[in-house]
């Protein structure tokens, strides 16, 4: 059985209904039980939940600390090409948006690595736009090798591959593969997703799936918070973490919530995105943590540093810092877009404070590959 088939099975009309008929005394009886189910996951992400969210925010906190204790992994993006084939309309490295492209050469990798790795940062997300051509996987696995001379964890945020694909690129030293389904709705996903290889719904949602057969240690997957409705969204996400930590129990499964953010765009972006309130956010992330509580959760700089302290004693278990999201932004600046606005500028350094500073550990490397 997929992931499609689990989603294809879902009755949105009923998931709603059921979302706007839970009762205060539902909420409570959930918040005392040790572990939840999927239906009482999708009543947790209420109104009634909503408005228990201290007491909800607390289990999440006693959840996280039983099965993480106090540490944060800490990571750093490294974008090297922002080639790109196709045109999300939420996202500036889109192939009708008119920016200037990069791609970083070997020699240009190794000194963004050198420069990032004197932070003392050991944790690397690779990451390029989605082009087979500009970016094959040859090139990718040399950027990998490259990478893997100065961190011990290198995980790909890079163009959907096929399994084979994946296990030379763990052959080559990665550990882990991001992606992102950006939304589970179909109709949404089409509509956002107007032109490129990225318009197949289905082979995208199969991909963490092919990694994982592959051989990769994490696999981390998301939505792009705002655009479909939240509640349902994050059931789906939760669901889809649900299947590949059962299908897949030797393979530690991450949860992310990007929240869409502005792009500079050189075209007309037609379309209304939903915003999600800080208060919604903490909601998505303790139901998450309670129906989940094996599974990590990722919190990038698209949050404020102020939301990313608020957030770290509710659970959160990874962070990136030091962050650039244009390509060559640690060191070559070849003064290419940012991919988006980042909302925390902290370094390294100031990023370690901070987690100390709320009492709890930074890790710069909680994995070794041999
Ligand atoms: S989200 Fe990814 S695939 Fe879509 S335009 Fe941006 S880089 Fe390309």
């Amino acid at each position: 059985m997929s992931i499609s088939k689990v989603l294809d099975e879902l009755d949105i009309e009923k998931i709603l209904r059921e979302i706007e008929t839970v009762s205060n005394d539902d909420i409570i009886k959930i918040l005392n039980k040790e572990q939840i189910d999927e239906h009482e996951f999708l009543q947790l992400l209420s109104q009634e939940g909503a408005n228990n969210l201290e007491h909800m925010a607390q289990n999440s906190r006693i959840n996280s600390l039983k099965h993480f204790g106090k540490a944060i992994t800490l990571y750093t993006p490294m974008y090297i090409s922002n080639y790109c084939v196709n045109r999300c309309l939420y996202c500036s490295f889109n192939c009708n948006n008119s920016i200037k492209r990069n791609k970083l050469t070997l020699d240009e990798i190794r000194e963004e690595a050198e420069e990032v790795s004197k932070t003392g940062i050991k944790h690397i997300l690779l990451l390029t736009g989605e082009s087979e051509v500009k970016t094959s996987v040859e090139y990718i696995k040399d950027a990998v090798k490259i990478l893997r001379e100065y961190f011990q964890s290198v995980v790909l945020e890079v163009y959907p591959m096929k399994t084979h694909q994946y296990k030379e690129l763990v052959d080559a030293g990665i550990d882990g593969v991001t992606i992102y389904q950006e939304t589970y709705d179909r109709e949404i996903y089409k509509n956002v997703h107007i032109k490129g290889p990225k318009r197949d719904y289905l082979y995208r949602l199969d991909t963490p799936e092919r990694a994982c057969i592959a051989g990769v240690r994490t696999i981390n997957i998301g939505a792009l918070l705002g655009l479909d409705d939240w509640r349902v969204e994050i059931y789906k996400v939760g669901l889809h973490a649900k299947y590949l930590s059962e299908k897949f129990p030797e393979v530690e499964v991450g949860i992310s919530l990007p929240r869409i953010k502005e792009i500079s765009s050189t075209e007309n972006v037609p379309y209304k995105y939903n915003e999600i309130t800080d208060r919604e956010f903490v909601q998505i992330f303790s139901a998450l943590k309670l129906f989940l509580p094996h599974c990590s959760i990722n919190i990038s700089t698209r949050e404020s540093k102020s939301m990313r302290e608020n957030l770290i004693p509710i659970g959160v278990n990874k962070m990136s810092a030091g962050v650039s999201t244009e390509v060559g932004g640690h060191k070559i600046n070849k003064n290419s877009e940012k991919q988006f606005k980042i909302s925390d500028e902290s370094s390294v350094e100031d990023v370690i404070k901070m987690i100390e500073r709320v009492g709890y550990q930074p890790v710069l490397k909680d994995w070794m590959l041999l």
